[in-house]
């Protein structure tokens, strides 16, 4: 069978500023992002006399400049009208201010996601420091860690525009007609609130956003806002929304290649979180702290950025095991929190 493994169909990568077709009437544009992840894969779909593009950038200069790189050739001789983006992730959410300035159109988005990219960029109560000290004090972190925070807490407003103050909501299950067809809006959770991919049964083809990835497992993480969230269980349900999907459906994910092959990823994707969550309980057998945990299952140097990143993953790890009554919690005196086996 074709879906016994993972298929790249295209080769080649459009290069910023111009835009491949992968299906009638759906393209692929590629935009760097300033991280070791280098890019982000964007979407536009005819829609009639114009374009609904799924996802914007991030705010940089350089992807503007591409973007108007793009509307100044062929894919501007029909206007932007309307924008879908999947979540709140700066790569994704970062320039619909720009987009609704520039063409006075409408966001369309889960109330979810809206609410946390308008939430975390507008947010400047001191308060939410103390949010993060907390949250990272319990974890297990060090001064040298602690120091970094201020640093962190400032990033995710710097690399959006301000989201439009309204939204056109979408919601799980809802069709949206673009042009000659319908798009399935499906919601998956786990990687950010209410992550919305788009299925299109007429092409056979997927919007994944985050949701699935070809190559990287998808983050999935707790963050200071929700500290003693359960993520992972959420991510592990939403696999099962793709089942139903036809086993040659073309996935358009936003990092790496488009792709086939989407069952035997759901699959891959379980069986990592599994070989994680046993490596994860093993490093339990004595009271440790997240941090412990993280050092643990990252053997490789982290940079400073990564360990956020990685300390949110342990923890989502190490939630899950305790909803599953395999760890016991428990929120030291000195504000710590330890995490080992259940006897
Ligand atoms: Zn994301």
């Amino acid at each position: 069978m074709s879906d016994a493994k993972i298929l790249y169909p295209f080769d080649a990568v459009p290069a910023g500023g111009e835009a491949v077709e992968v299906a009638p009437g759906v393209f692929w544009l590629r935009m760097p992002l300033p991280f070791k992840l280098n890019h982000i894969n964007l979407w536009m779909l005819e829609d009639g006399d114009g374009w609904t593009i799924v996802d914007t950038g991030i705010n940089t200069p350089e992807v503007r400049e591409n973007w108007e790189t793009l509307l100044a050739g062929p894919m501007g001789a029909k206007p932007i009208k309307r924008m879908i983006v999947t979540h709140f992730h700066p790569d994704h959410v970062g320039l619909a201010g720009w987009f609704e300035e520039k063409f006075d159109i409408a966001l369309w988005m889960t109330i979810g996601e809206w609410g946390m990219a308008r939430n975390l960029k507008l947010e400047t109560t001191e308060r939410s420091t103390d949010y993060l000290n907390q949250f990272y004090h319990r974890a297990g972190f060090d001064k040298a860690l602690m120091n970094i925070i201020p640093e962190r807490s400032v990033s995710y407003p710097s690399r959006i525009t301000v989201p439009p103050a309204g939204i056109r909501r979408i919601v799980n299950e809802e069709k949206i007609t673009i042009g000659n067809h319908d798009w399935e809006v499906i919601v998956g959770t786990g990687h950010s609130p209410e992550h919305a991919c788009l299925y299109c049964a007429d092409l056979n083809v997927m919007i994944s956003g985050d949701q699935i990835l070809p190559r990287i497992s998808p983050n999935i993480s707790i963050w200071p806002q929700e500290p003693d969230a359960d993520p992972l269980t959420q991510f592990l349900d939403s696999l099962e929304l793709f089942d139903h999907l036809p086993r040659d459906v073309l996935v358009l994910p936003s990092h790496d290649w488009p792709f086939r092959g989407l069952h035997y990823r759901l699959n891959q994707l379980a069986c990592h979180h599994d070989e994680r969550l046993e490596e994860t309980y093993n490093l339990c057998e004595k009271p440790v702290t997240a941090l412990q945990v993280l050092r643990g299952l990252f053997t490789r140097e982290l940079d400073s950025h990564q360990v956020f990143f990685a300390i949110g993953e342990s923890l989502a790890h190490l939630h899950y095991l305790v909803a599953q009554g395999r760890l016991i919690r428990e929120d030291g005196m000195d504000g710590v929190t330890m995490f080992r086996q259940k006897p």
